[in-house]
């Protein structure tokens, strides 16, 4: 990114003072979570740095910096642009960091390491059966997405809001700004069914949906469905997935 540095954060929670001196044209790219994004609002208060937000993508144009953001859940993309100066944001990706800068001096009894979320999901461009996790889940129902995907020989597929909430990583998301995947069976679990998800979803697809709402518009088009909350029905499945491999083997 010419005349831009940007440098991906290393840090360990700490923010040190005085504060390192960074080069006239700056972005600090935090770590995409809570104590990254913590992080990043406090630099910016304490050195008036433009605050980014959560970014997935950057340009250079005329020496002005061009960020891409999603906004309103998804429904809009933000272009930002920026005179050079110092900048923040914070990404669950770091490769387009031309270099990274270590902030804190290493706690030895603390000791946290920051990158993107490890990618546990499978195989999701082969997959013969992908499992989708949407906005109507949490931490824990995607734990349980990824446990019926290892049991079933599936991979974990996520929409762009549950990304942008730190559920999955981006490598994750399905859609036309995401993946293009062509299972077999597409297993949607708390997603709305919308036409942007649904554009990285080979036609080929059985559509399963579990939404807890049963007017969701996923419904008018998923070949069967369960209307219900994922926080119970996910732990049966993954139970009653347990007692059939139990009994297998
Ligand atoms: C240019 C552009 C590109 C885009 N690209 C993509 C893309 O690549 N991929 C993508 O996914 N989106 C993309 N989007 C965003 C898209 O428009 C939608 O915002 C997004 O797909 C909705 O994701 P969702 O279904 O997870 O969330 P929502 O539409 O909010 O749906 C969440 C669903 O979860 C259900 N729910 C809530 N709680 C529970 C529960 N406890 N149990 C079960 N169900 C529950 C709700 O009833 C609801 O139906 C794009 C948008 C734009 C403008």
């Amino acid at each position: 990114m010419s005349n831009w540095q940007i440098l991906s954060v290393q840090c360990d929670g700490i923010l040190p003072t005085p504060l390192p001196k960074l080069a006239a044209a700056t972005l600090l790219v935090f770590p995409a979570n809570s104590v990254g994004e913590e992080l990043a609002g406090r630099y910016s208060v304490q050195t008036g740095a433009v605050a980014l937000g959560r970014i997935t993508g950057l340009t250079v144009d005329g020496g002005d910096l061009i960020a891409t953001r999603s906004s309103h859940g998804g429904h809009l993309s933000l272009e930002l642009r920026v005179a050079p100066g110092l900048a923040v944001a914070t990404s669950l990706e770091s490769q387009f960091c031309t270099g990274s800068l270590s902030l804190g001096a290493p706690d030895p009894r603390l000791l946290l390491t920051f990158g993107p979320l490890p990618d546990q999901g499978g195989n999701l461009g082969s997959a013969r059966i992908v499992i989708g996790g949407g906005r109507g889940l949490d931490e824990v129902c995607f734990a349980h997405l990824d446990n019926i995907a290892r049991q079933l020989g599936g991979a974990v597929g996520a929409s762009l809001p549950a990304v942008d909430l730190g559920l999955a990583p981006v490598s994750r998301q399905v859609g036309q700004s995401g993946k293009f995947v062509n299972p077999e069976i597409y297993f949607a679990v708390g997603m709305s069914g919308t036409p942007q998800h649904f554009a990285g979803v080979g036609a080929r697809a059985r559509i399963i949906a579990l939404n807890s709402d049963r007017e969701a518009p996923i419904f008018k088009f998923a070949e069967a469905g369960i209307a219900g909350d994922a926080a119970t029905f996910l732990p049966l499945l993954t139970d009653a997935l347990s007692a059939l491999e139990g009994q297998s083997k």
